[in-house]
């Protein structure tokens, strides 16, 4: 089995890779620090749920014409709100595997005022580590998080590869 590295992300920010139409799909994951990896790494969902990515989603969504919390709603305009906010919703354990091809580094420093161009899901003040090629697999594969990269168990990565094998 091929050794490939996990990221694990508070749900539901892993949905906001793997659920939403592309034009408005997060490609960026904001990090406090940097990695010289490059390639593919499983996108891990954790346990933990943090309703603060349904925020972002709105405002992502309202930028192209969709949906923006106003108080206690929501006014949308064209569109359903594409995740649901129920975390029963949003599987745990590997969801998608996606290539890891840069990390940008620009707005790190906040007193240099730089900016980049990494779009609605980048950060100021983090690496955004910029993914391409996502591909969600067809059923989530449960296992533990960890901190930084880390490699999933043998058997568990074996599963993630057997999907990614019919799917191709
Ligand atoms: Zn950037």
């Amino acid at each position: 089995v091929k050794r490939i590295p996990a990221l694990t992300l508070w749900r539901p920010w892993t949905a906001c890779f793997t659920d939403l139409p592309e034009p408005i799909a997060k490609r960026h994951e904001n990090r406090g620090w940097a990695t010289n990896y490059r390639g593919d790494v499983y996108l891990h969902a954790g346990q933990r749920w943090d309703p603060s990515a349904l925020q972002v989603v709105a405002e992502v969504e309202w930028m192209h014409g969709g949906c923006l919390p106003v108080g206690t709603a929501t006014v949308c305009v064209d569109r359903e709100p594409t995740l649901s906010p129920n975390p029963a919703d949003h599987p745990t354990g590997i969801v998608a595997i996606a290539e890891l091809v840069g990390v940008c580094s620009l707005t790190v420093d906040l007193d240099s005022r730089s900016s980049c161009d990494c779009g609605q899901w980048a950060f100021p003040g983090q690496y955004h580590w910029r993914f391409a090629n996502v591909r969600k697999l067809p059923q989530a594969v449960p296992c533990r998080g960890a901190q930084q990269l880390w490699y999933p168990p043998d058997g568990v990565a074996a599963q993630v590869e057997q999907q990614l094998a019919v799917a191709r």
